[in-house]
């Protein structure tokens, strides 16, 4: 199966702007940010949707949400407040198939969503 964009990104073979990284996930700036602050976490296995996820995963999960937490303070947001989001599926309006996590803040949130 053919690298998605986020798998050449976390395999640093395209450039991104990388905030943190470790050896289960990778965080960098949306490059079509959708507010003014806008990064997305993704774990480096190649999971392609939250549909996709297993039990085995959890542990993975439960390391990405306290990245979340960290890249949210280290990038300036939580102490404002932030949301995060993620898409699944077409009708979720996901469009990269590899599992990624919208950390969105610096305005005001909108709700409901659109
Ligand atoms: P989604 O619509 O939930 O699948 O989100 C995909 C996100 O990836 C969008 O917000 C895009 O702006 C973002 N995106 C697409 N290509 C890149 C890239 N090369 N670097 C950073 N973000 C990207």
């Amino acid at each position: 199966m053919s690298k998605t964009i986020f798998q050449k990104i976390a395999d640093r073979e395209i450039p991104a702007d990388i905030v943190y990284e470790d050896d289960q996930c990778v965080a960098f700036r949306d490059v079509s940010p959708k507010a003014p602050t806008h990064v997305l976490v993704i774990p480096r296995e190649p999971i392609p949707s939250l549909e996709h996820l297993a039990e085995e995963n959890a542990a993975l999960l439960g390391h990405i949400w306290l990245v979340i937490r960290d890249v949210a303070r280290q990038v300036g947001i939580a102490e404002k407040g932030y949301r995060v989001v993620v898409n699944c599926g077409s009708d979720g309006g996901q469009t990269v198939d590899h599992l990624h996590f919208h950390i969105l803040g610096g305005r005001l949130m909108d709700w409901p969503p659109g």
